[in-house]
């Protein structure tokens, strides 16, 4: 199978390509030429499957340049005793039509693990399937889950280096000591004075500079990305959406062919792609709801059509999802237009220019046909998790709580009762604070103390990996401006 850009379709690559260079010179991103299908037959294969072996049957149907063998490797390797439940994306049953899909059980307790744990096998197989001599430097800015699930996924993995950039005030304490404390001999982190957006635009200027492409070139190092906007990092999380309606149907809940609806925690659009990506494949689908925090960019477009980044930037308690401009949505535009990259193009030109783009009528009728959105403010966050808590004995982070909130919100006002999967995409103890005070609890303390005090009040055990956090010495406490940045990268590529 091949992969086109969303800009360009002349731009043509394989699978192994595509990965390695994450995004299309052109600025598009890359998708399958086709969506492969998924038949109920097959889905009802996979019904008696283990996660892993899941994997392999989905995963191979968008990568036929690596062979099963490969793919069974990177199966086991990047979904093993690395996770603290052997069904890896376990499904939890709230009540008869309620189920949460946990995508928390990987090393670093938050989605980001699913695909950050294959994509560094993917990424390097691709590379000797490339014949690229050169080591890849995977440069990341993050909010957050992402700088850790990365540091993890490529720690120590031959042919790579990695170096993490984060915004100095910008995390929590507990991702700020998950990233301090990284382990790996190729391994760098640093914090920026300034906002997410500051580390953010540092990376890109780097990724840009022409001159130093040439001098680490000649070190022998080339820069990638390990940003949603990877095929590498989508494809792991189409898996889950098909592996979770396999678990539904086991559960008794739906018979194998009725359609069940996700609702999904949305920053970037990368995990709520994969979904679209499932149902386009043939999973049965019924709706996908988007789910935003104050930042409701996504609900507005998926209302109204018109995407419109020039607003007020909230800092909420679920800060994953603290974002503008969601680079993934160009993916699923593309799609919905059938695939008219000329519109495309302008859409992206208008984007960058005014900060808004409105998409025509054949678009949003496609859209309403499969999605559904809503937002939830921070007093909804808060109430739902102590409601949940309280009432069902569920702990649930903030940023599932945003959508399970949506969710119970579009059940009352369409009468909608189709059997819904709430998309968990983080342990609620990365976020101690804000769930305490959810819970009523002063949360006034220093992030390692609020880890017992959760387990107290709750009753709830913590994840092994943020219990270690409290034996762990820092090594890394460096931070610069955002004028520095290129110089710490040339540095650490010595
Ligand atoms: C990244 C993240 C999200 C948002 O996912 P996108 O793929 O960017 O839409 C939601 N919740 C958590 C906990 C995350 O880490």
């Amino acid at each position: 199978m091949r992969y086109q850009s969303t800009r360009d379709k002349s731009i043509s690559f394989t699978s192994a390509e595509a990965i390695a260079r994450g995004l299309s010179r052109d600025g598009g991103l890359f998708v399958p030429e086709e969506i492969p299908a998924i038949t109920i037959e097959e889905i009802e294969k996979l019904c008696g499957m283990k996660y892993q072996d899941r994997a392999v049957y989905v995963m191979k149907k968008y990568l036929d340049d690596f062979s099963e063998a490969e793919l069974q490797d990177f199966t086991s390797k990047g979904y093993g005793d690395n996770y603290d439940s052997d069904k890896i994306a376990p499904v939890y049953k709230l009540d008869d039509n309620t189920f949460f899909l946990e995508l928390w059980h990987g090393p670093t307790c938050a989605f980001k693990d699913m695909a950050l744990q294959m994509l560094p096998h993917l990424l390097t197989a691709s590379l000797i399937k490339n014949g690229e001599e050169k080591q890849v430097c995977i440069l990341v800015a993050t909010s957050g889950d992402t700088g850790k699930a990365a540091l993890e996924g490529f720690s120590d993995v031959d042919r790579t280096k990695i170096m993490v950039f984060y915004p100095k005030d910008g995390v929590s304490d507990i991702q700020k000591l998950q990233m301090a404390s990284q382990s790996g001999n190729n391994v760098g982190v640093c914090s920026v004075v300034g906002n997410f957006d500051d580390a953010q635009t540092g990376v890109k200027k780097i990724f840009s500079d022409a001159e130093l492409r040439e001098r680490l070139a000649e070190k022998g190092y080339f820069l990638s990305s390990a940003n949603s906007i990877n095929w590498g990092r989508l494809l792991p999380q189409v898996v889950y959406y098909i592996s979770a309606y396999c678990d539904v149907v086991n559960s008794g809940a739906v018979k194998l062919g009725d359609a069940i609806n996700f609702c999904v925690p949305t920053g970037n659009f990368g995990n709520i792609l994969a979904g679209y990506y499932a149902k386009m494949m043939g999973l049965p689908v019924n709706k996908l709801i988007c789910a935003s925090n104050s930042n409701d960019v996504l609900t507005e477009f998926i209302s109204t059509g018109v995407y419109n980044r020039n607003r007020k930037f909230f800092t909420t308690i679920s800060p994953s999802m603290d974002i503008l401009v969601s680079s993934n949505l160009e993916r699923l535009v593309f799609e919905l237009s059938g695939k008219d990259e000329e519109k495309i193009r302008g859409y992206m030109a208008d984007l960058n220019t005014k900060g808004v783009y409105t998409v025509d009528e054949k678009i949003k009728s496609a859209l309403d046909a499969d999605f559904a959105a809503g937002c939830c403010s921070e007093e909804e966050t808060k109430a739902i998790i102590g409601k949940t808590f309280s009432e069902k004995n569920y702990l649930i982070d903030t940023h599932t709580a945003v959508a399970y909130h949506v969710m119970e919100e579009y059940r009352k006002d369409t009468g909608d009762d189709t059997v819904s999967v709430v998309v968990s995409t983080a342990s609620p103890y990365k976020f101690c604070a804000a769930v305490l005070e959810a819970l009523g609890q002063d949360a006034n303390d220093d992030g390692l103390k609020l880890i017992d005090k959760l387990t107290e009040v709750t009753g709830v055990e913590a994840p092994k990996p943020i219990v270690a956090l409290k034996d762990k010495k820092i090594r890394f406490d460096g931070w610069v401006n955002k004028e520095e940045m290129i110089k710490v990268v040339e540095d650490f590529l010595v």
